[in-house]
C-alpha cells in the first residue's frame, strides 16, 4: 500500500529496524503514511475518542484503537450519487401505445372523399 498523500511505495525496512512508516485511519479508511508526510498527516488522522491516540486500525466495519483497545463502529460510506440520465422506470409502453392509436385515428381519415 503506498503513502496516501504522495503515493510513495514503502521500501523494505533495514534489518533490525522497524519501519518508520505509520498506519492510521483517515475518514474511516486505513492509510499508510511515509515519514516525509507524517507532519502533514497529523491534522488528517482520526483520533481515538477515549485516549486521543492516532494509532488506529480499520478492520471490517470497525475502527480499533491500538493503545486502549477502544473499538467503535466505522461511519457508513455515503451512498453513491445516482448517475445522471438514468432511465426512468416504466411509461415507455404506454407512450408507444398512445402514439400508435393516434396514428391510426389520423391516418384513417382523409381517404379520398370529395374532390
Ligand atoms: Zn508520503
Ligand atoms: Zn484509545
Amino acid at each position: 500500500m503506498p503513502c496516501y498523500r504522495c503515493g510513495t511505495r514503502q521500501a523494505d525496512p533495514e534489518a533490525g529496524k522497524s519501519s518508520p512508516w505509520r498506519r492510521g485511519v483517515i475518514r474511516e479508511h486505513q492509510v499508510l503514511i511515509c515519514p516525509a508526510c507524517q507532519p502533514s498527516a497529523l491534522a488528517d488522522l482520526s483520533r481515538c475518542a477515549r485516549c486521543g491516540s492516532m494509532h488506529l486500525i480499520r478492520r471490517l466495519d470497525q475502527v480499533e484503537c491500538l493503545d486502549c483497545r477502544l473499538t467503535r463502529d466505522a461511519e457508513p460510506e455515503p451512498p453513491p450519487a445516482p448517475a445522471p440520465g438514468a432511465p426512468a422506470a416504466g411509461g415507455g409502453d404506454l407512450a408507444a401505445e398512445v402514439a400508435r392509436a393516434l396514428e391510426r385515428l389520423l391516418g384513417g381519415r382523409g381517404a379520398s372523399r370529395g374532390g
